[in-house]
């Protein structure tokens, strides 16, 4: 079986990918991921992942978009009344309907996200904006809890020299990083 799997970094995805494949599911990766700011920081993420997908062989699709300006004018409202969550639901929804929209024009029956790896994601949240894309594209969210393989998966990304960020990633949540901690 042949799946879309959005990626977030490359760190997130080495577990992911070896879930899927360990599945007989052959994983092709998407990025698509506006809300990383600043530049710098986006463009080591992005580069990590190339050379990750290239030494592991996969198929990168690149939507190669910086998008400080549309992130934050998207964002701008929602965060005022509604807090991250709001900001987040915007920014999951923003990346799942981008690929959801790839997976339907390129054939694809499934896609999926690394952002179900990571503790830190509102998990539940993710996995509705999902079947929702899904559903708004006619395709399949192909849901799987990742997170037992998140530590597992950070070691291996560690141990293979990766880059390893430090927030996830708009400037909101460097802010609430690095403010008062340092
Ligand atoms: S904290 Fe993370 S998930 Fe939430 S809006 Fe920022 S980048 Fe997106």
């Amino acid at each position: 079986m042949k799946l879309l799997l959005h990626t977030c970094c490359a760190p997130c995805s080495v577990q992911c990918v070896e879930t899927l494949r360990a599945g007989d599911i052959r994983p092709d990766l998407f990025w698509y991921n506006p809300n990383i700011h600043p530049y710098t920081e986006y463009r080591s993420r992005r580069d990590t992942l190339v050379k990750f997908a290239g030494d592991e062989g996969l198929t990168l699709n690149l939507e190669d978009e910086y998008g400080l300006r549309s992130f934050i004018a998207g964002v701008y409202g929602v965060n005022e009344s509604g807090g991250g969550r709001s900001r987040c639901a915007y920014c999951y929804r923003t990346r799942l309907e981008k690929t959801a929209a790839f997976a339907a024009e390129h054939g694809y029956e499934y896609f999926s996200t690394t952002l179900l790896i990571s503790p830190y994601q509102k998990h539940d949240l993710v996995r509705g904006i999902g079947e929702e894309a899904a559903a708004r594209y006619g395709v399949q969210f192909f849901y799987r809890d990742f997170r037992p393989g998140f530590r597992a998966g950070q070691k291996q990304a560690r141990e293979r020299g990766l880059y390893m960020q430090k927030y996830c990633g708009c400037i909101f949540s460097e802010e609430e990083r690095y403010l008062n901690n340092g």
